[in-house]
């Protein structure tokens, strides 16, 4: 799909772009964006009337596809009564429905609900949520993290931290950010054993361990097995160490299951959700967290109390998206969506096997990856270049291609994003 020659970048987009600093970008050599000026269910329309199919949800976001009029609906709904008010001494419906519902679908026995206004600061208040548990049980040395190879939790302070310190785009700020302990996934009897024991010698300083259970996302797209992020847990348990699921990118029916935990049969202490907590129509994450988690806050003296509270926490706004959000998941069959997306890629990704460049394919509900030999950056650039030519949005990065579409994406249009990528990798 090819520009019209005629077009002409739209004013607002040469004015601006000497104003924007845009994200993950070397801005001395990038060339323009995309304007966009409107989107419907997996389609994104540009200003020069060009259509592209999204791949990526807008980063995993878009679960009911965009615009979906129920959620549009709640949202104008809401606007109208009033978009924001703060949420310290002043309470409203939105946010108090979402958190009751959020805690019935949530594995079992996370009851409370902290809110905020990103992933990476859902990341940020469960960081600080672990190491004041236990300050305020009086075990002060608690305050190390363990974390995982190819991981990612956010581009903030906190963090930063946990990420992979070899692979991650974060690795120039690590003598910035708080040490913590980066470990490998244990995968079989041997490595479990040998994680085991690097547990047992650091349990005592560590606050909590933080993972993405099942699918490592932006560290790399590692898939692991439910298994091990129940066995993973159990070390969790026994060394007495507080289990953090970031499942920001996971939540909400991406792996197949509403929580990738759910699948694992684990209920971590403290969850992180964001992304699809919407719909992926505005921004909000949340905390959630045990009865034991908050019952340690409990206390005579202020200095126990959980001192956080963004000026735009439990957004009314995005609690009505988020609750419209939450009524669809019920009454459409989304989850049997993800199933059969799930089926689709394996068969159509299939092909890519046969491929030189290809080295891995893998696929767990709505997410598939393809994985290359020796990726270089000018080779991903170019990949996404020539997919927006084939009417495709995707964003492949590293040595990975990948997809997270809505899980509403018409088979066809499925089929042409699958079809893009086996015919773009086989010409690489
Ligand atoms: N955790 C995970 C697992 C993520 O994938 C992301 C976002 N890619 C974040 C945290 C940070 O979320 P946000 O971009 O909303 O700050």
């Amino acid at each position: 799909m090819t520009q019209s020659s005629t077009y002409t970048q739209p004013e607002w987009l040469s004015e601006g772009w000497e104003h924007i600093w845009a994200p993950y970008t070397q801005m001395q050599t990038a060339n323009f964006p995309l304007p966009v000026i409107d989107t419907k269910n997996t389609h994104i329309t540009l200003e020069d009337g060009r259509t592209l199919i999204d791949g990526i949800a807008s980063w995993w976001s878009s679960c009911h596809g965009y615009k979906h009029p129920h959620i549009m609906a709640e949202m104008h709904r809401q606007i109208d009564d009033f978009p924001h008010v703060m949420f310290a001494g002043l309470a409203h419906e939105p946010a108090y429905k979402l958190a009751t519902r959020l805690t019935k679908i949530a594995p079992d026995g996370l009851s409370r609900v902290f809110f905020s206004d990103s992933g990476s600061v859902s990341v940020e208040v469960a960081m600080k949520m672990a190491v004041q548990y236990w300050i305020n049980r009086k075990e002060t040395r608690r305050h190390k993290f363990i974390c995982f190879r190819n991981g990612y939790h956010g581009d903030t302070m906190g963090g930063m931290s946990l990420a992979d310190k070899e692979v991650s785009m974060h690795r120039i700020f690590q003598h910035f950010t708080p040490k913590q302990y980066v470990l490998d996934i244990p995968n079989d009897e041997y490595s479990f054993a040998e994680f085991e024991e690097i547990i047992a010698g650091i349990a005592h300083t560590a606050a909590g361990l933080v993972m993405e259970p099942l699918v490592q996302g932006a560290g790399g797209m590692k898939f692991h097995s439910s298994d091990t992020v129940a066995e993973i847990f159990r070390i969790c348990k026994k060394y007495d160490i507080l289990f953090i699921a970031d499942e920001v990118a996971t939540g909400f029916g991406r792996t197949g299951t509403m929580f990738a935990c759910e699948e694992a049969g684990i209920t971590p202490d403290i969850m992180c959700l964001g992304k699809a907590l919407t719909g992926g129509t505005t921004t909000l994450a949340a905390t959630l967290a045990t009865d034991e988690i908050f019952s340690n806050f409990l206390s005579d003296e202020m200095t126990a109390a959980f001192m956080h509270g963004p000026t735009f926490m439990a957004n009314p706004l995005a609690c009505a998206a988020a609750n419209a959000s939450l009524d669809l998941f019920e009454k459409e069959p989304r989850l049997e969506q993800v199933l059969s997306i799930e089926s689709q890629l394996r068969d159509e990704l299939r092909p890519c096997r046969t491929i030189e460049r290809v080295k891995n394919i893998r696929v767990k509900g709505a997410i598939g990856v393809v994985q290359l030999n020796d990726a270089t950056w000018e080779e991903m650039f170019s990949l996404r270049n020539k997919c927006i030519e084939s009417g495709v949005w995707l964003r492949p990065f590293g040595d990975v291609v990948y997809l997270t579409p809505s899980f509403t994406i018409a088979p066809q249009d499925l089929s042409h994003l699958t079809g893009t990528i086996v015919d773009l990798i086989k010409k690489l």
